[in-house]
């Protein structure tokens, strides 16, 4: 089999280091993680570019750099229980599974799920449990989680995944008003009923679709284009 390993330590040189990201437990996780395992075998050779790479169902795979950012604007430790909505290709949850205790990822699409399941078996990732199903109502049997990672894009912050942290635990989150522009924005629990908001980086992901997310693509007219949620 093919040796991708200088191009998986380049990535993580150039495309995370390089770009101020020094958590040694994430810069490791990210050295481990066979991405190439991740797309499809036709992909493969673009596996580890600096940009998203089209996946099944018409999703995608993050850009290394924001799978990276997120993890560690979540400050996700060791030791933790995290939840994951949207596991797409199964790479980031793989990532956060080499640093977390337990990693708890939801994919609507059973395509990708089926797809993600069966690559944490091929390498062997016992900590990772997968569902289908819609993410935006969280996972609430195996919460309270530590972090919570929403790799797709919503209007706002579901209210059921913040009451699935636990006191402390963070929810990052591309939040806005247009479905294909966010920004990363961190919830923080710091008591039973209060909530920390930070924002960050503007992004682009693709839409968290469900119950506390936009509507299913063609179940309704997409929104139209609305002031800044974060403006004045
Ligand atoms: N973390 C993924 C990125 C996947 S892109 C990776 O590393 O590959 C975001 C994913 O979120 C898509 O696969 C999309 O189908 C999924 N998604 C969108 N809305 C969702 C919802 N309500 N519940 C679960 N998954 C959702």
């Amino acid at each position: 089999m093919r040796d991708f390993g200088p191009q998986r330590e380049s990535m993580v040189r150039r495309q995370i280091a390089a770009r101020g990201i020094h958590d040694a437990a994430l810069l490791d996780a990210m050295r481990h993680v066979p991405r190439e395992r991740f797309v499809d075998a036709s992909l493969q050779d673009y596996a580890y570019e600096d940009g998203p790479l089209p996946i099944a169902a018409g999703q995608t795979i993050s850009q290394p750099y924001i799978v990276a950012r997120m993890i560690e604007i979540a400050r996700i430790a060791h030791g933790a229980r995290v939840l994951e909505i949207g596991a797409g290709s199964g790479y980031a949850a793989a990532v956060m599974a080499q640093i977390a205790a337990r990693v708890y990822t939801i994919e609507r699409h059973g395509q990708l799920s089926d797809l993600a399941r069966g690559r944490f078996d091929d390498l062997h990732y016992a900590n990772i449990e997968v569902r289908t199903g819609d993410g935006t109502c969280g996972w609430a049997e195996a919460a309270p989680f530590d972090a919570i990672i929403a790799a797709a894009g919503g209007p706002d912050v579901p209210d059921a995944l913040k009451q699935q942290l636990a006191i402390g635990g963070r929810l990052v989150m591309p939040v806005g008003r247009s479905l294909h522009h966010q920004r990363l924005v961190r919830v923080t629990r710091v008591d039973a009923v209060r909530f920390e908001t930070r924002e960050f980086d503007d992004v682009a992901f693709v839409p968290l679709i469900g119950t506390y997310g936009w509507a299913e693509e063609g179940a309704r007219p997409m929104p139209s284009p609305s002031p800044d949620p974060f403006g004045p």
